[in-house]
């Protein structure tokens, strides 16, 4: 088994971890999980993923 999000259920309802602070996210009437609490957790993660990738680059370049 992989190693799914931590999850949680209470009443019917199911809740995920914010990908950027671990508070729990209702996902009640949500089609798509939602993975953040706030947008700009959303906005966080994502710049920092990106600025990894980047900085995962530069080093390709340097230990070549
Ligand atoms: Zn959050």
């Amino acid at each position: 088994m992989t190693d799914q999000l931590p999850n949680q259920r209470s009443a019917g309802t199911t809740y995920l971890s914010c990908e950027w602070c671990g508070t729990p996210v209702s996902q009640l009437g949500t089609r798509t999980p939602r993975l953040y609490c706030k947008r700009s957790h959303r906005q966080r993660a994502f710049e920092a993923r990106r600025l990894l990738k980047l900085e995962e680059q530069a080093t390709a370049k340097l230990s070549q």
